[in-house]
């Protein structure tokens, strides 16, 4: 199947071609860790899951980075206003992120990298921008020039006009620019900086918050890969920097896929301090809210349109679950010998083909629930007829496992499955594969023996089986 997505500089939506065939390079921008994330934050990181997981679901490898900014004016300010030390300062907060992101059954990236922990490659990645007169020094700031890269602003729409008319393209007040549309690069350290800085040719100071992203995409994905993403209000100037400083930097066109979220909105208002609806996950929790419901709501609506972030909305997202739920109960606990209806066949098959159409149209999760709520109400029509046996019941309880892959939220009581018993799994699989049919069938046996049923699906997985009750989907 192809898929597409629409890209945001090309401002269409193009197919989906990778550049190593099979696999798929991504990069996130991740948090600030100077304070907990937003359910702002929180929405990008679940459309961003979304991607991971749909991209998995369609066969690709997936290399997924994500860096965690701990080198910025926030917090650094945080740092030394308080007089802590600025990795006591973010760990706490880095940990935190990580469970939030657990609570939410997002998965994990391949990579976190921190700014702190790639100083050399920035640093020579300003050296080559300097080397190709695209960056100057003036005191200690090294900046990168705008005027200097004619192609900036392709993907924000934003031209160098608009920005002569006064647009900033960074906050910094710097006095010793060229020019005030420049960026810094490096950062000459200044008594506010406190203890956090690092030896350059350029002098002490630190990085530009915009150069991290660039050194370290490139360093873990190469210099051109397929995918970044962000919120909307990365595009600029946060991606527009980093495009110039890397195309700047390496002749070659950076990224081939810019993927954003639209903004989430609560109680129909925009988030900002003043009105004191940043909530953070913990504060969600705190009011009885339950994560699984929020994930499903963050998910819920296409990426690239508003969502408004309400507590009826979280339980209506919990009802919607429930509806899920009652069909996946009947389904574990069907009983009855026979084969499988045809009518409930074809409604799974049905399902199945309009749930991964609609993900590889960019990522349109909410005609894929849609397919998954038709196939519910026909469902609860046949079993009007007559109730579920098992080969349904498994058929049904398969169908969950496979579109559970990219939802993350249906399968909530699987069982962990001994390593013994899935190292026996696994070595039946690879028996299977190589065609030893007879030496595999021993191994169900053995399997059995020891209360374990198992089944293959025909997305080349397994589902295990304890005692009647399903325990985890294998993939092959
Ligand atoms: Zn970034």
């Amino acid at each position: 199947m192809t898929i597409q997505f629409y890209d945001a500089r090309r401002r269409r939506k193009a197919p989906f071609e990778p550049l190593h065939p099979g696999e798929a390079r991504l990069y996130t921008c991740g948090p600030t860790v100077y304070k907990d994330a937003h359910i702002g934050n929180l929405r990008t990181y679940i459309f961003e899951d979304l991607l991971r997981r749909t991209l998995k679901f369609f066969g690709l490898k997936v290399v997924q980075v994500m860096n965690l900014t701990d080198i910025d004016d926030k917090t650094i300010r945080q740092s030394h206003a308080s007089g802590v030390a600025l990795k006591t300062l973010t760990a706490p907060i880095i940990e935190r992120f990580f469970r939030d992101l657990k609570l939410l059954n997002i998965e994990r990236a391949e990579i976190y990298p921190a700014a702190t922990d790639h100083i050399p490659e920035i640093i020579a990645l300003i050296e080559r921008l300097l080397a190709k007169g695209y960056a100057y020094q003036a005191e200690n700031n090294v900046y990168f020039s705008v005027e200097r890269f004619p192609e900036y602003g392709q993907l924000s729409g934003m031209n160098l006009q608009a920005l002569a008319r006064g647009v900033r393209i960074d906050a910094d007040e710097y006095e010793d620019k060229e020019n005030f549309r420049d960026f810094a690069l490096w950062k000459g350290w200044t008594q506010e900086d406190g203890d956090v800085a690092w030896d350059s040719p350029f002098g002490r100071g630190r990085p530009g918050w915009h150069i991290e992203c660039s050194a370290m995409s490139m360093k873990y994905l190469g210099e051109e890969f397929d995918i970044h993403t962000g919120g909307v209000d990365n595009i600029f100037p946060h991606h527009e920097n980093e495009i110039a400083q890397s195309v700047a930097a390496t002749g070659k066109s950076f990224v081939r896929y810019w993927l954003h979220s639209a903004h989430l909105l609560v109680n129909g208002e925009k988030m900002s301090k003043s009105l004191g609806n940043q909530w953070t996950l913990s504060d969600l929790l705190e009011r009885g809210l339950s994560p699984r419901a929020i994930r499903y709501l963050l998910l819920s609506g296409h990426y690239r349109q508003q969502l408004n972030f309400t507590f009826e909305a979280v339980q209506a997202a919990g009802a919607a679950l429930q509806r899920l739920d009652t069909l996946h109960q009947a389904a574990s606990t069907a009983e009855g010998d026979g084969p499988a209806r045809d009518s409930v066949r074809r409604i799974i098959e049905t399902a199945r083909n309009k749930f991964s159409a609609a993900l590889a149209d960019d990522l349109n999760i909410s005609e894929a629930l849609a397919a998954l709520f038709d196939l519910v109400a026909e469902a609860h029509r046949i079993r009007r007829e007559m109730p579920l046996n098992r080969a349904e019941g498994f058929a049904l309880q398969n169908f969950w496992h496979y579109v559970d892959r990219v939802i993350g939220a249906l399968i909530t009581d699987e069982v962990e499955i001994p390593t013994e018993i899935e190292q026996l799994v696994h070595n039946r699989m690879r028996l299977r594969t190589d065609r030893k049919y007879a030496e595999a069938d021993a191994i169900r046996q053995e399997l059995a023996g020891k209360g374990y049923q198992i089944d293959d699906t025909n997305q080349g997985s397994v589902i295990i089986w304890a005692k009647g009750r399903k325990l985890v989907n294998i993939p092959h």
